[in-house]
């Protein structure tokens, strides 16, 4: 069996040469390393090989295992890229560096509370629905640009770029084009998009984070 540090090390290398194939500055792709239901033993070997940002979908599983190794490594980043309940607001900015998964009205006003009261500013993403599936998260793309203008303007919150989970079943690059074009419009400067199948695709299509999880960690 590939070792986790072992996958880090080719994905790392994938990224690096779809970034040349893109014509994208190196460095330009940062990769959040997710570790979805592993273990804190099974993670710090990847951080000990030097990964600093990490994603979780989970609140709650998140607060079982990253306290500590947040304290033990202090430049961790660590992403939520799971759905965001307004009652695990406080838990998430308290946790969080970079919540990507805003993507409504409630939860602005929930986050742009708790960051007021704790002091702490998670950097902030919008989710969007690139393929308006009924069951997925995420806002309606036709209403994205509004949305993060809201955010601004009623909720005092700074967003910092989009994120997006296409359909699993469909070719991936018309989501990633689009998902670019509605952060040119909203004026935003970074896209969280590609996964462990698409992640250089994303590259292609501009990319500026990608959330790679079974091809490091190995299946779930
Ligand atoms: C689990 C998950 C990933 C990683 O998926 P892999 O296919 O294992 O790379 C990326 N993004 C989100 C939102 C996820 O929940």
């Amino acid at each position: 069996m590939t070792s986790a540090v072992e996958q880090l090390h080719a994905v790392r290398a994938k990224i690096a040469n779809a970034e040349r194939e893109a014509k994208r500055a190196a460095g330009a792709v940062t990769l959040v390393a997710v570790s979805k239901t592993f273990a804190a033993e099974d993670i710090r070997p990847a951080i000990e090989a030097g990964q600093r940002v990490f994603g979780e979908n989970r609140v709650q599983e998140a607060q079982g295992k990253w306290p500590a190794l947040k304290a033990a490594f202090a430049d961790i980043e660590l992403h939520l890229i799971g759905p965001l309940q307004s009652n695990k607001a406080k838990e998430a900015v308290a946790l969080f560096d970079v919540i990507e998964t805003l993507d409504r009205e409630k939860i602005a006003a929930e986050l742009s509370k708790e960051m007021t009261r704790q002091g702490r500013a998670p950097k902030l993403y919008v989710q969007v629905n690139t393929g308006s599936e009924p069951q997925k998260a995420g806002i309606e793309p036709r209403e994205a640009v509004a949305f993060v203008k809201r955010c601004r303007d009623v909720h005092g919150l700074a967003i910092e770029g989009l994120m997006c989970i296409p359909p699993a079943d469909e070719n991936p690059g018309p989501h990633f084009a689009l998902l670019e074009k509605l952060a040119r419009e909203a004026g935003v400067a970074k896209l969280s998009m590609g996964m462990s199948g698409d992640y250089e695709t994303a590259i292609a299509f501009g990319a500026t984070g990608v959330r790679v999880g079974s091809a490091i960690f190995g299946n779930r």
